[in-house]
């Protein structure tokens, strides 16, 4: 059988390794006799393993005591909405910081909620590039700056942190979360969806500094109130435990792979290889500037709708799957979590260099 590389922007490929182990343990977990899904979340076999589970992201991270970690539902869309309910304070008011799709979302979303100020952050002219990203002057009169340092529709990554003085730093990680180091100190609040770095789809990590947790606003709904939810370990509402589980063995892989440092050195030599192919290409082009371009989701095309079809037509044939781009850009996606193995960049390359050479002019 052909090998498959799976390049989904998420939910996405998870390691070989976890799945393996989560087959093994299917039917009897922790001798229990009964599978991890089938327990209790509120007996002590699951609350022991929620608690290693938090343990294991902090010390990923090195998240500091002050920090909170939970684990919710509603995918990074529903922290659109808790965002401005739980950190809305006496300013009334929040920054965006758009940068393509999913920033822009998320300031569409929070209108619904709050006064917030927007400034597109990208160039005007491809390719795609942040302008400054100096907030210092203006920061400090919101109760939040917004941003995704990784828009993966686009593949526009922000490497720099937006510079915003004292004011509280909130960042949408849902496809770039624990692929390169960052220092914790200098966010209020992170949170992504899990299905693209952290495990299966049906859970959300949220890391949010204490002293933002009494800002929420009466009508917050419990599942979506931050304090509520630290209050009750995350579990105001039956937790979605499977997908719990699989992030917990997720955390223990990576820890025994070189934390997120092992994972940044992978990920930086697999995107280094993609875009120096496309930088020497000329059958395929990419748009995005080399300051800003994506480590987890390489966009490319080949210019013309019809071969651009064909390449995925080929590609899935040959097991190189999912890389066609998000409809609202077309072209191609390579999605290149933790997960993709260098192998997978190597393979996905050398079927592009055959189509090309068979479909070029
Ligand atoms: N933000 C980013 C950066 C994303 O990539 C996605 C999903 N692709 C979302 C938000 C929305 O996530 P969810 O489907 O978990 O709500």
């Amino acid at each position: 059988m052909t090998t498959i590389y799976n390049f989904s922007a998420g939910p996405a490929m998870m390691p070989k390794a976890v799945l393996e182990q989560a087959q093994q343990e299917l039917l009897n977990w922790q001798g229990l006799g009964t599978s991890v899904m089938e327990v209790s979340h509120r007996g002590k076999p699951f609350m022991a393993l929620v608690e290693q589970a938090k343990q294991d992201f902090r010390q990923l991270y090195a998240i500091p005591d002050n920090y909170k970690i939970l684990f919710l539902q509603g995918g990074a869309r529903g922290q659109f909405a808790a965002i401005p309910m739980n950190l809305i304070g006496e300013k009334g008011k929040a920054l965006y910081l758009t940068s393509g799709h999913w920033s822009a979302t998320a300031a569409k979303e929070a209108r619904n909620f709050c006064e917030i100020d927007e400034i597109n952050i990208l160039a005007e002219n491809a390719p795609l590039q942040t302008t400054s990203l100096d907030f210092t002057e203006i920061a400090e009169q919101y109760d939040y700056v917004h941003y995704c340092p990784n828009e993966t529709i686009s593949g526009v990554e922000i490497f720099d942190l937006p510079k915003v003085g004292n004011a509280v730093l909130v960042a949408d990680m849902s496809s770039n979360i624990l692929s390169r180091e960052i220092d914790i100190n200098h966010f209020g609040m992170i949170y992504a969806g899990a299905q693209k770095n952290l495990g299966p789809a049906g859970i959300t990590i949220v890391i949010v500094r204490e002293d933002l947790l009494n800002k929420a606003r009466q009508d917050t709904p419990s599942i979506w109130h931050y304090a509520t939810q630290v209050k009750s370990d995350s579990m105001i509402n039956t937790p979605p435990t499977f997908a719990w589980y699989l992030c917990s063995l997720v955390f223990k892989h990576l820890l025994a792979h070189g934390g997120v440092k092992g994972a940044e050195a992978r990920n930086r030599a697999k995107a280094a290889l993609l875009y120096r192919y496309l930088d020497d290409s000329n059958f395929y082009q990419n748009h995005v500037a080399p300051q800003n371009r994506s480590l987890m989701n390489v966009t490319f095309t080949t210019g013309n709708d019809e071969l651009n079809a064909k390449f995925v037509e080929e590609a899935t044939a040959c097991g190189l799957q999912a890389l066609k781009g998000h409809k609202v850009l077309g072209g191609m996606r390579a999605s290149i979590y933790n997960a993709m193995p260098i192998e997978g960049v190597e393979a996905l390359i050398a079927f592009m260099e055959k189509f090309a050479r068979e479909n070029a002019k």
